[in-house]
């Protein structure tokens, strides 16, 4: 045999998606593609992630899940946690005894929050001061435009739902940074202190309220255009989560449009496939939970999160049902922990590893472990699981890579994976490599965010 011969039969052939993939596959590619950018232009916060993935599901037949209730493969059901974390599930043949089959991504993206006494006036310009949420670069979040998402509680209960800066004609927001000319001091900063935390202030006015006597008239004008439009006082600030997000759409990046950029695609590229599959799962052998959570960014706390027991609560309300013990389906249950990697980005090769990194265009990256500093914090899930998962995406024709987030110290992060791992669930992270991560506008490829649903499918339709 020549060595050639040799290394056809021996060696692993990364290949890019697109010489892979025979033509009819591009075009549903496409066409998924167009409804994931339709997702992450109208569900940019957690709420709205959340609220729309249900709107979604209720058109596919989900309804909410009664503990009561009694329920038979092919039935859907939600459970939707405080609005900000969801819970789909489609009953399979198989008892819950069996195990379950879970996919769990999260739908919170770094942001910027205002902070609970926000609203102030200097040099006759109003401002919000904020608290950024998750990790970022903050000087990646000065002068794009910004529109302001929430939920404002007055005093009497009532919720008003903010939505400004989406639509074309809204007016947008910005935080503003100071002008190289006179940045001599402030470029000496390192990159992280390039602008600080109390530095993220938003401009959201700079027009007196028309009168000679009181002061804080700027303030005072932004405040009522707000009371006009929300009801609401000052005072209703504190009992807010009114969180600033890009006001850019999403759009397809490249010549050739086989790229999309956008915000949030951290983790919504992950969330929208695992939802999208639950919908499409018509009648699975296991019980199917797409589970889309919330607080991820900032380590899975709160009842939102995936350090809470919602999920586990859910599942052991599915073995009442079912009349056997919740660690039970949990021991035999599995799960797709759905969250992106860091792409290869040739500009910043350093921190990357290339033999074990992932690339985009080439599919889903399977990651074994994620934390950092020697595998610390993470759940690294066992070669029968990674080998069962593999078999499972090869049958189905998912075009995967297995990848790690960069060298070994160059840093490190983690996702709700352990979390999972920790209910004694076989849990590996399985996601979409994505440029640019945590950065205002994020960018993935059209082919991996399909080949993330294919996963998710094949996932589902185990009959094993
Ligand atoms: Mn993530
Ligand atoms: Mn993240």
């Amino acid at each position: 045999m020549s060595a050639k011969d040799l290394q056809e039969k021996l060696f692993m052939k990364p290949k890019n998606a697109y010489l892979r993939m025979e033509e009819n596959e591009v075009e549903k590619v496409n066409s998924f593609s167009e409804d994931y950018k339709n997702y992450l232009n109208n569900g940019k916060t957690e709420r709205e992630a959340c609220l729309l993935a249900i709107k979604i599901a209720e058109e596919n037949g989900f309804v909410p899940f009664d503990k009561n209730g009694s329920y038979k493969a092919g039935d859907r059901v939600y459970y939707n946690n405080r609005d900000k974390a969801v819970i789909f599930c489609v009953f399979g043949k198989k008892s819950v005894a069996e195990g379950v089959k879970i996919a769990a991504a999260h739908i919170d993206s770094p942001r910027i929050d205002l902070k609970p006494n926000p609203l102030y006036e200097d040099s006759e310009m109003a401002f919000f001061k904020t608290h950024y949420y998750g990790g970022i670069k903050k000087y990646q979040w000065t002068a794009i435009p910004l529109a302001l998402h929430g939920v404002v509680v007055k005093k009497d209960g009532e919720k008003v739902t903010v939505n400004i800066g989406e639509d074309d004609a809204d007016p947008k927001f910005v935080i503003t940074d100071l002008l190289p000319h006179l940045a001599r001091e402030q470029m000496k900063r390192t990159l992280n202190e390039g602008i600080q935390g109390e530095e993220l202030n938003i401009l959201i006015g700079s027009r007196p309220f028309k009168d000679d006597e009181a002061s804080e008239l700027v303030k005072l004008n932004v405040m009522q255009i707000l009371n006009e439009k929300y009801g609401v006082i000052e005072e209703d600030f504190l009992s807010a989560e009114l969180e600033c997000v890009p006001a850019m759409k999403v759009c397809d990046i490249g010549l050739d449009r086989s790229l999309i950029g956008g915000y949030g695609h951290d983790d919504r590229v992950c969330a929208y496939p695992s939802l999208m599959a639950a919908v499409d799962c018509k009648e699975p052998e296991f019980t199917c939970l797409t589970v889309l959570t919330d607080k991820e960014e900032t380590g899975s706390d709160g009842n939102t999160g995936l350090k809470s027991f919602y999920l586990p609560y859910f599942i052991a309300d599915l073995a009442r049902l079912a009349g056997v013990e919740a660690h039970d389906v949990l021991s035999k249950s599995e799960c797709l922990s759905a969250d992106v990697n860091a792409a290869f980005d040739p500009t910043f090769a350093g921190p990357f590893e290339k033999m074990n990194t992932s690339f985009i265009n080439r599919g889903i990256v399977v990651t074994k472990y994620t934390g950092s500093g020697g595998k610390g914090g993470t759940s690294d899930a066992s070669a029968e699981f990674v080998g069962k998962v593999r078999k499972t995406f090869d049958d189905a024709g998912v075009i995967w890579q297995m990848g790690e987030l960069g060298k070994v110290d160059a840093g490190g992060g983690g996702t709700v994976a352990k979390y999972v791992a920790n209910l004694d669930i076989d849990v590996i992270d399985v996601g979409v490599p994505v440029l640019s991560m945590h950065a205002p506008f994020e960018v993935i490829s059209k082919v991996d965010v399909y080949m993330a649903y294919k996963a998710f499918s094949a996932f589902f339709n185990l009959k094993n």
